[in-house]
């Protein structure tokens, strides 16, 4: 409490003012006393100059020796120390007690004398010319016949007065220093009274301030204090309540930010990070450590980002760019740096996304549009050629028009086939045929594709060939997708091989019996290893010229990948040139899903 400035400062201001007050007290009560002291004194002479009345008139009716009264005034004078005058109407004086009458000038002009011939009475203080001390004088008329005959005076020393006061002094400054002393301590008691919370509210206030909980004091009293107390609780349970709120939406931010995938990174004004989140640090590879407050250009250099940061910097406008990155394996990215609302503004927010396999795609498709467009062109030019050459006159001529006419039917055929081919490659992408998983013999589909075959082998002189296969084995699989895998495997190892060579089918058993390998094999042309990594792709052809001549649309493979894969498979190639390829689909096997 000694310590509090607002405590000094109201127990301070008590202080000066009961100070003003107890010396205002003193001096009020001081004059008083000495006003009293005066009368009281006035009273005393004006008494004795009365008593003293009737023997000044016996004098001044010369019933009475002068010698007589100066020796009365002598006794009266050693009783009262008052000194007693006898003054005739001239002023001259007829006797006193302290100065010989003969020396003494004319009295008639004193003040005293001049009120008492007009009142009766009259009253003078001043410094006495035959004493040199102050003194009080009273006079008295004395009349006789209505006619004023002299005066009697009588007159005692103000110093009487003096050390009547200064004997009062001490006790009127102890009571004056008793009153003060205790309302001091009155007043401290209530300042410290009106304080003590104070100081407590301020307490629990610095500990809120400084983030710790505090209880808020509760006073039981109903005065302002109390008020102000249950208010300020109020306020710290709201300030408590907002910032439990606050902290739990920063959580949720923060857990929505964390788990986009999209990477972002929040910077001030001044390119310094504010948040980074776990997809903008494994996006760039960027290191663990808090990467809070280090300048943006620091941790991501390329010259791309920095020169559309500046850009919305300066514009204050959202910005996007797409960039490369430099760092690895090369990768799309598109940015977009949004400006924090505010103003002034707060900074910006930068939300990368990986768009490689987007542009991928797009450029997939783009090829893709590009190759039908060019497969559906070449069979329909050969079409509209021969239909024109017809036209023109080849139509008389049976031969050759017959020749035209097996043309463009080989040609529409493989238009027909093209598009059977997309369709079908289409709805197993798009999954909107949802196939029918069966456990299918593996035995019974591979008889039916060569049978299927036969025909074509021979003309080709190639030998299918069918190794013995587990009655029991089947495969889980849609009984017309597995009938494409492998009519596409054996035509295309038929295709690709040369007259007197052979296509075998295989089945085995692999992976504990828990999946089936279809292998076809074949004698044929072989498939370098570089195009063995792009037969897969559609419309991709190691030879486009030979592939053409057959009849082939490029897609074969591609519905293989795509059936194996949607019947929960693979597919794979093992080839050499010159001497053969063996394609192998692995797929879920029958029992072993049932068992
Ligand atoms: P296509 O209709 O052209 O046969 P595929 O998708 O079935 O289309 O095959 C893609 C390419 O792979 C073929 O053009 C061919 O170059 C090559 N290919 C496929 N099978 C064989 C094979 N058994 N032997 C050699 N090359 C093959």
């Amino acid at each position: 409490m000694l310590h509090s400035k607002l405590f000094w400062r109201l127990f301070g201001s008590y202080i000066l003012i009961s100070g003003l007050a107890a010396v205002a007290i003193y001096f009020v009560m001081a004059n008083r006393r000495e006003t009293q002291a005066i009368a009281q004194l006035n009273r005393r002479l004006a008494e004795l100059t009365a008593a003293l009345q009737p023997y000044a008139a016996d004098v001044f009716s010369a019933d009475m020796e002068a010698a007589l009264f100066q020796q009365r005034a002598n006794e009266l004078t050693a009783i009262s120390s008052a000194r007693i005058t006898l003054v005739d109407a001239d002023g001259v004086v007829l006797v006193d007690t302290q100065s010989e009458p003969s020396q003494m000038e004319n009295h008639l002009s004193r003040t005293e004398m001049q009120v008492a011939l007009r009142d009766e009475i009259g009253t003078a203080e001043r410094e006495s010319a035959t004493m040199g001390i102050r003194m009080m004088y009273v006079a008295r008329r004395v009349d006789r016949n209505g006619q004023a005959v002299g005066f009697v005076r009588t007159a005692l020393p103000l110093t009487e007065v003096d050390s009547f006061v200064a004997r009062q002094t001490a006790p009127l400054v102890s009571v004056v220093v008793g009153i003060s002393l205790a309302g001091l301590i009155a007043s401290y008691l209530v300042v410290s009274r009106i304080l003590r919370p104070v100081a407590e509210l301020q307490v629990a206030a610095t500990s809120i301030a400084e983030g710790k909980t505090a209880s808020i004091p509760t006073f039981n009293r109903k005065d302002e204090l109390s008020r102000l107390a249950s208010a300020f609780s109020r306020m710290s349970k709201q300030l408590d309540k907002r910032l439990r709120q606050m902290q739990q939406r920063a959580s949720e931010l923060s857990a929505v930010l964390g788990g986009m995938a999209e990477g972002i990174i929040a910077i001030d004004e001044r390119g310094r990070i504010l948040f980074v989140n776990d997809t903008a640090v494994s996006l760039f590879n960027l290191p663990d450590d808090d990467l809070r407050q280090r300048p943006l250009w620091e941790v991501l250099r390329h010259p791309s980002v920095q020169k559309v940061v500046e850009q919305a910097t300066r514009e204050k406008k959202k910005q996007q760019i797409e960039f490369e990155t430099i760092d690895g394996p090369p990768r799309q990215i598109e940015l977009n740096v949004t400006p924090m609302p505010g103003d002034p503004g707060q900074g910006y927010v930068l939300g990368f996304r990986d768009v490689s396999e987007l542009r991928r795609l797009e450029r997939l498709r783009s090829e893709f549009v590009a190759n039908v467009s060019h497969e559906l062109k070449t069979p329909l030019a050969s079409i509209l050629a021969c239909a024109e050459t017809l036209r023109g006159g080849a139509i008389h001529d049976p031969e050759i028009g017959m020749e035209f006419a097996q043309s463009i039917e080989r040609q529409g055929e493989r238009l027909q086939q093209l598009i059977l081919d997309l369709l079908s490659l289409a709805r197993i992408e798009a999954g909107e045929e949802p196939l029918e998983l069966l456990p299918q013999p593996a035995a019974e589909a591979a008889k039916e594709c060569m049978t299927h075959h036969a025909h074509t082998a021979e003309a080709k002189n190639i030998t299918i060939l069918l190794e013995p296969i587990d009655p029991q084995l089947s495969v889980l699989a849609d009984a017309e997708g597995l009938r494409q895998i492998l009519d596409n495997l054996v035509d295309n190892g038929i295709k690709y091989s040369r007259a007197g060579g052979s296509v075998t089918i295989r089945w085995k058993r692999a992976a504990a019996d828990r999946f089936a390998v279809l292998e076809v094999e074949d004698t044929g042309i072989g498939i370098s290893q570089a195009d063995q990594a792009r037969i897969f792709e559609r419309f991709y052809r190691a030879d486009k010229a030979r592939s053409r001549e057959m009849g082939g649309t490029g897609l074969g493979l591609s519905i293989v990948k795509h059936l194996s894969q949607a019947f929960g498979g693979s597919v794979a190639v093992r080839s050499e040139i010159g001497k053969g390829s063996v394609f192998s689909v692995t797929l879920p096997a029958a029992d072993a899903i049932a068992g």
